[in-house]
């Protein structure tokens, strides 16, 4: 169990499933259904010139326009908001949508952001082509160097960024370290905690000031829907707030009714993710055609220590490398898999497996390949929700084959 969070109002924190199923809803809701209803509507009426000006001198909390919010999105933003152990959730239409606001909104031309360098490639595609139009400078400099992240802070410099654990290497922040670093310099930290989730990793425990996810992947955790959220203190977060309402990249109520139904076996999916990527990585350890495995819970990982101190379970993402293989022997056990589907994407029911080398990194030249670490022999799995002796079997006959 994550451990309590004094951020619940100084009672004991609830069971997280118990979080999942309830927070955030009304007790008694539209019709007195069970469920939150899909309120289908872009703009919302009033009574009164009166009851207008109350909205506006924000006397009466409620909706106005589509675009800034929907009734079903407030609730699961609290949801999120509480399962993350903080003031305030804002939601957006996608994960790169939740990424690209809040730097949109925090960053100014002749402002500094520096990332450690093992990220989501659009993430890196944002800030080096579309940042640098406005002025703005990315640093990048190697994932868990908190020297050379230290060593990079100019006068400039607003934001510190990175993924826990990072895609597709699993290599694990020391959060503390890192946290410390943005406050010793005044200087905001985000960490993208997608591959982790509120009940592995809760980053503003750590004194992180953003947690950012894509609740496509686990949050949702069902491969039919994206979407994504910022979480952190409400002040903070005011001005990406209203950005949001500008961009307009936001959710849906059908979209948002899924992602909400999805939250409520949260927790038992997290668990059986966390055993599936366990066992499926202490399997492909053992196996003699596996050249290394990705993945925090073995004690061969780089960042083992650091996982096993901060994370509740280490989620169900395996990277491995296949042992003498080019990159069309490498693509053949991808091919022969058979519960696996080939896809990009994680944290649905669905284990899918992917070559990084084709799915993401097709277009990069060898050199950026290998400086952003993606072997040509590499292959990443995300296990989903069906019987890790059946995803180890399809493994076996995949790397046998
Ligand atoms: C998928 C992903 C994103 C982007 O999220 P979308 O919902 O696809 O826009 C960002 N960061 C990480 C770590 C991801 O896995």
């Amino acid at each position: 169990m994550p451990k309590p969070s004094s951020l619940v109002q100084g009672q004991t924190r609830p069971g997280f499933s118990t979080l999942a199923v309830h927070a955030g809803e009304s007790r008694q809701k539209l019709g007195d259904s069970i469920t939150d209803p899909i309120i289908c509507a872009s703009t919302y009426t009033f009574e009164s010139t009166q009851a207008v000006i109350d909205f506006i001198e924000q006397k009466l909390p409620r909706e106005e326009y589509g675009r800034y919010g929907n009734p079903g999105e407030r609730v699961v933003e609290r949801k999120l908001a509480q399962l993350e152990g903080g003031e305030e959730a804002i939601l957006y239409s996608s994960g790169m949508a939740a990424i690209v606001g809040l730097l949109m909104s925090k960053l100014n031309a002749g402002d500094e952001v520096i990332f450690f360098d093992e990220c989501y490639h659009r993430s890196r595609e944002f800030c080096s082509k579309h940042l640098s139009r406005f002025g703005v400078v990315t640093r990048q400099v190697p994932a868990c160097d908190y020297r050379a992240m230290e060593a990079a802070i100019t006068p400039n410099t607003r934001l510190l960024v990175s993924e826990s654990p990072t895609n597709p290497h699993l290599s694990v922040v020391d959060l503390e370290q890192f946290a410390a670093i943005g406050k010793d310099h005044e200087i905001d930290t985000l960490i993208d905690a997608t591959l982790a989730t509120p009940y592995n990793l809760r980053p503003l425990d750590f004194g992180v000031d953003f947690v950012l996810h894509s609740a496509t992947k686990y949050l949702a955790g069902h491969n039919d829907l994206l979407a994504g959220v910022i979480i952190g203190a409400r002040d903070k977060l005011e001005p990406v707030r209203k950005l949001r309402g500008i961009l307009g990249a936001i959710n849906s109520p059908h979209n948002i009714y899924l992602l909400e139904r999805g939250l409520k076996t949260f927790e038992l999916r997290m668990q059986r993710h966390n055993e599936n990527g366990l066992r499926v990585a202490q399997f492909l350890e053992s196996h003699p055609r596996v050249e290394r495995v990705y993945y925090p819970g073995l004690a061969s990982h780089a960042y083992h220590d650091v996982a096993r101190r901060t994370m509740t379970g280490f989620g169900g993402l395996v990277t491995f490398l296949v042992r003498d293989a080019d990159w069309r022997q490498t693509a053949d056990v991808v091919d022969a898999a058979q519960v696996a589907r080939i896809a990009p994407s994680l944290g649905g029911a669905e284990t899918l497996i992917e070559q990084p080398l084709v799915m993401s990194y097709y277009e990069c030249s060898p050199e950026d390949r290998r400086r952003f670490g993606i072997p040509d022999n590499m292959i990443r799995l995300a296990c989903g929700l069906e019987n890790a002796e059946d995803l180890i079997a399809d493994l076996r006959q995949a790397l046998d084959a």
